[in-house]
């Protein structure tokens, strides 16, 4: 089910007048967004024209007491940024990771620059072209090297950042939501001109500091208060007088990621005025209005795993069906199925959620979740329900049915990996094991979310993107694909040869 899924990063980034330690606010800010990426975090300061730096794998680690006085030591600053990050691009050994984790820095003649970054890159090729030759030996490690060495290079060339980072938006295609901090010590965020991935800006209730986060519960834990959602193509930085916003590229549709609000998106951030939380319900009411038959079939409600609550409560209050708790946590297997690698992803997922035999067998249930990506989790689900008496199980998926690879920072990189790439619905129930696979329609999806069709990404769902080289490379592999072509590695080694044709 969704939790297969990986995410790019989690991003924050904050700065305080009163010359309080920002470490604190960064290390919470990233805490709360660890489900954006696990594989590794960072955090970066800022003291006396010094970057601090400090970068490993694995969660955000909790922080003794006693430990405190020695973090406040190795990151000191009142400006600094952090993240949170999972590998959709580069490598993905131990090296590579370390390698890999941001924040990012980049010098040159004086001028030196720091990024935290979410998202991914599709013209690498080129960008990669250009920054080796202005960096002899540029070594890429992951996209935000490609963001943070491509804003350093416009601003060597004497161009103030408000003009380099336009002209970032202009030259860099596919998606990116930066907080950076330049050499002299300022603080500032950005976003791609198609606002694809999620970048909010807050402040403390006194207004001595302010806040970039990737989603609203990171200023959530600080205390903060939301100001907006960063806008495509804008440029915010921040002074003792507040937040100053810039638009800098105009005239492209907004493609807001469309499965932020099905499944990476905690339930309890808000990317505009409603709730991610309102929205999921809203797609448990939608499911169970376009499948009047099965609800009428059906005599109980289950959640599995817990981004398909929301949606249960909205199955729920609709069709008046009972939401059982039928299945337990093991409460300290955490690991989210995403976490591991394929083999062990099975296994895990078998042994982390316990079925009550008695309270499914002889019933028919729907199941709610947030999608379907490889299926074989969902086989595992399916499979653990039969075994327990259950006598029909329907699958209500609130994200439709994923067709095409994403560019944009999702690790769904291939067709073939993707279930729904070649078979349809009913293929897929039988392939899961399921009565039926009901995805909830685009159309109920969307107005749910209170935004327009044409201010969300829907490449996945559609294999309608909202970049020209993500529909150029996407399109090529669909060809390749259909052919039988055979995809061995990550989509963006082949997407290399597509930019260079
Ligand atoms: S292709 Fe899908 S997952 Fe990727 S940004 Fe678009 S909606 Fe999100």
């Amino acid at each position: 089910m969704g939790e297969q899924l990986k995410i790019a990063c989690g991003v924050f980034g904050a700065v305080n007048f009163q010359k309080q330690p920002i470490f604190p606010y960064i290390y919470w800010g990233l805490r709360a967004q660890n489900h954006r990426g696990h594989q590794s975090h960072g955090f970066l300061t800022y003291n006396n024209g010094k970057f601090h730096v400090y970068r490993s794998l694995d969660l955000v680690p909790k922080i003794k007491t006693s430990a405190i006085q020695e973090w406040f030591g190795r990151l000191p600053g009142h400006v600094g940024i952090g993240n949170v990050r999972y590998t959709t691009s580069g490598k993905t050994d131990e090296k590579s990771l370390i390698m890999g984790t941001q924040p990012v820095t980049a010098s040159k003649n004086g001028f030196k620059l720091a990024v935290s970054f979410n998202g991914n890159v599709v013209n690498t090729f080129r960008l990669k072209k250009e920054i080796s030759k202005e960096f002899p030996g540029f070594s890429y490690e992951c996209d935000a090297d490609l963001i943070c060495h491509k804003l350093l290079i416009e601003l060597i060339k004497g161009k103030d950042l408000a003009s380099a980072v336009e002209t970032c938006m202009e030259e860099i295609e596919g998606a990116f939501s930066a907080a950076g901090i330049t050499k002299d010590g300022k603080i500032f965020a950005f976003k791609d001109p198609h606002g694809i991935r999620p970048l909010c800006a807050g402040h403390s209730e006194d207004h001595s500091t302010y806040a970039f986060s990737s989603e609203t519960a990171s200023l959530d834990i600080n205390g903060f208060e939301r100001d907006f959602e960063i806008e495509p193509g804008e440029l915010v930085t921040v002074s003792k007088g507040g937040l100053k916003r810039e638009k800098l590229v105009n005239n492209r549709r907004k493609a807001f990621c469309a499965f932020e609000f099905a499944y990476f998106a905690r339930p309890d951030s808000r990317f505009d005025e409603k709730y991610v939380y309102e929205i999921r319900e809203e797609f448990g009411r939608n499911l169970v209005r376009e499948n009047s038959d099965i609800v009428k079939d059906a005599d109980m409600i289950l959640s599995l795993p817990e981004t398909g609550n929301d949606s249960a409560l909205g199955v729920h209050e609709e069709s008046g069906l009972r939401w059982e708790k039928a299945s337990r946590r093991h409460r300290y297997v955490t690991e989210r199925a995403f976490i591991l690698v394929n083999r062990e992803r099975y296994s895990t997922i078998d042994k982390k959620i316990n079925i009550l035999a008695p309270k499914v067998k002889g019933k028919r249930v729907i199941v709610t979740d947030d999608s379907i990506v490889r299926g074989d989790t969902t086989k595992v689900i399916v499979e653990k329900l039969r075994k327990m008496g259950a006598k029909k199980v329907y699958l209500f998926i609130t994200f439709p049915r994923i067709i095409g690879p994403c560019f944009y920072g999702i690790d769904m990189a291939t067709y073939g990996q993707l279930i729904g790439s070649k078979h349809s619905s009913e293929e897929i129930a039988k392939i899961v094991g399921a009565d039926a696979v009901c995805y909830q329609s685009i159309e109920g999806f969307v107005g749910a979310t209170g935004f327009s069709r044409d201010q969300l990404c829907l490449g996945c769902i559609t294999c309608k993107y909202p970049t020209p080289l993500a529909q150029k490379i996407a399109d090529e592999m669909k060809k390749r694909f259909l052919e039988g072509y055979e995809e061995t590695g990550r989509l963006y080694e082949i997407a290399e040869a597509v930019e260079k044709a």
